[in-house]
């Protein structure tokens, strides 16, 4: 999908009520969405999707729904306070901010695709007998774009290891970067920028009462454990799952719903036993894949080792899409040792441990984290269905239409019931009465304005997999025609397995 089609996406869901700028009256505000009519339902339907899988379908998986406000040590053990940070950078010119990072990994990025360019220009020069292999191990050119590319790869995962800001600016001036927009190199010095942001508690005053907007759903998770574990009897291993907002202080949130200051996560920790971490590591990177892999194409998915793991981890993984703008982190898979439940024991004097039953020993579980953005999913699943595409109209000819070809289950409407003409009242009585049926079982739209052709296209442009249409011979037989959004195929069915038909279609367990 081209930059294009990625503004398409965005003005369609502004058109079809899927999501507005926040604020918009007042001219929006930066990096914040409100999700519309249409938005909320698939939003809560990739919840439920997840939710499902991960809860429903494990027994050893059990929910929380922990508060947005935690008491400030909190994050103090999680080690945000001290290193959730972002290297910031400003533009003198343009007064323009930048993460100091990915201004250099976009210069990576350029190196690349110049060792790529050599590539494509040998390929077509030499026709069949080019190998590619031998070219890029034995080019110059190649050779020098591909080995500064790693080099300033290593020097910028040390930099950012170390904290290192001051080589961050020496490496900016070095490969001169400019600002895209203005071209200037005028850069002030890099430093760092922590990501929460911070609200203060009424009744009590100075530093005590700053309480911060969680900054990840986990620490909600982890400082719930032995309640949790305790409740329940759950043994390890086992996992606790949570689906809440998250709020980071980015310093740049360019990318539509991609980055956001106020996002959705879904998140499940799963406790386990020293040393059997990368078990589980391994379980849940392909336990989340299969997930992905159900509703999106396999070759836009892929993983990628972190190079710079955090504090915390001993491994960790992205899952990263092929979004419009290239492949980015769709979800991260971690495995975050005892380093959460320790540091929360340590700090608030309270053990946090488990007695295993099977070793007769007490022990700080081990974690393995799973972590997917719920917006990043939205973002995913509608960059897969929007499509536009030329059919023949009622006359034959051809016409353009625009369908949100997304999976039944995840689709805001499941089915649409359209009377053939509005102003026929047994037309209209008998869709009605159909209607009210079915809206005990999934959400569906009454809709009898303009001809059934734009009926159609306004439904396809939404994602509703199912229009049941009530015609004339309606009224004579009992039947109606079901048409399938995508194949745009009709078929005619007695009004009382609509029900049946339709919920069959669109159950959950066709993904899951
Ligand atoms: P990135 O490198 O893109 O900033 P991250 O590595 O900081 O992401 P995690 O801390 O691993 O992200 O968070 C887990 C998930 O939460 C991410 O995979 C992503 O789907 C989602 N997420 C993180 N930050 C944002 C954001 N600003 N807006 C929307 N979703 C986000």
């Amino acid at each position: 999908m081209s930059e294009d089609l990625f503004k398409r996406l965005v003005s369609h869901c502004k058109e079809y009520g899927f999501i507005y700028p926040s604020s918009e009256v007042y001219e929006g505000l930066n990096g914040v969405y409100d999700y519309g009519p249409m938005g909320v339902e698939l939003k809560n339907n990739i919840k439920d999707y997840w939710w499902k899988a991960m809860v429903q379908m494990h027994d050893n998986i059990v929910g929380l729904d922990s508060a947005i406000f935690m008491h400030p040590k909190i994050w103090k053990a999680s080690g945000h306070v001290d290193a959730f940070n972002d290297p910031l950078v400003d533009n003198k010119d343009s007064k323009k901010r930048f993460r100091a990072d990915v201004l250099i990994e976009t210069e990576i990025d350029k190196m690349i695709a110049k060792a790529d360019k050599e590539v494509e220009k040998a390929a077509k020069r030499f026709g069949d007998t080019f190998d590619e292999k031998m070219f890029r191990e034995t080019n110059p050119r190649v050779l020098e774009y591909t080995q500064k590319a790693l080099d300033t790869e290593k020097r910028l995962a040390a930099a950012l290891k170390t904290g290192d800001m001051a080589d961050l600016k020496t490496m900016i001036d070095e490969l001169e970067i400019a600002e895209p927009d203005t071209g200037s190199r005028n850069w002030t010095e890099v430093r760092q920028f922590n990501l929460m942001f911070s609200t203060q508690m009424s009744n009590i005053g100075g530093d005590d009462g700053k309480l911060y907007l969680r900054p990840e759903t986990a620490q909600g998770i982890f400082v719930n454990f032995l309640n949790v574990q305790k409740t329940t009897r759950q043994k390890i291993p086992f996992g606790i799952a949570q689906i809440g907002k998250a709020f980071r202080n980015e310093i740049v949130a360019r990318q539509f719903i991609f980055r956001m200051r106020e996002f959705e996560q879904m998140e499940m920790q799963y406790f386990v036993r020293p040393g059997t971490e990368m078990e589980w590591y391994n379980y849940w990177k392909e336990k989340r894949m299969a997930w992905h892999r159900a509703v999106t194409p396999a070759e836009k998915l892929r993983f990628k080792d972190h190079d710079n793991l955090a504090h915390y981890a001993n491994a960790a993984v992205d899952v990263q899409f092929e979004f419009p703008f290239g492949f980015k982190e769709l979800e991260g898979i971690h495995s975050r040792t005892d380093f959460d439940l320790g540091s929360h024991s340590e700090l608030s004097g309270k053990k946090m441990q488990y007695f295993d039953p099977e070793l007769n020993e007490h022990y700080t579980p081990y974690v393995v984290e799973t972590s997917v953005g719920c917006d990043r999913m939205f973002l995913t699943v509608l960059s897969n269905a929007l499509v536009d595409e030329t059919v023949p109209d009622a006359k034959g000819e051809d016409s353009t239409r625009t369908v949100l070809r997304l999976a039944p289950a995840l689709a805001p409407v499941k089915c649409a019931v359209l009377p053939l003409l509005r102003n026929n009242e047994e037309l209209v009585g008998k869709a009605r009465e159909i209607y009210d049926q079915l809206k005990f079982l999934f959400l569906c739209q009454y809709d009898e304005k303009d001809a059934v052709g734009r009926r159609y296209r306004r439904q396809d442009a939404i994602g509703t997999p199912y229009c049941v249409t009530v015609d004339h011979e309606t009224l004579e037989n009992g039947t109606v025609t079901i048409r399938e959004r995508d194949s745009m195929q009709q078929e005619r069915v007695a009004i009382s397995e609509v029900a049946r038909i339709v919920s069959e279609r669109v159950d959950m367990r066709k993904i899951l």
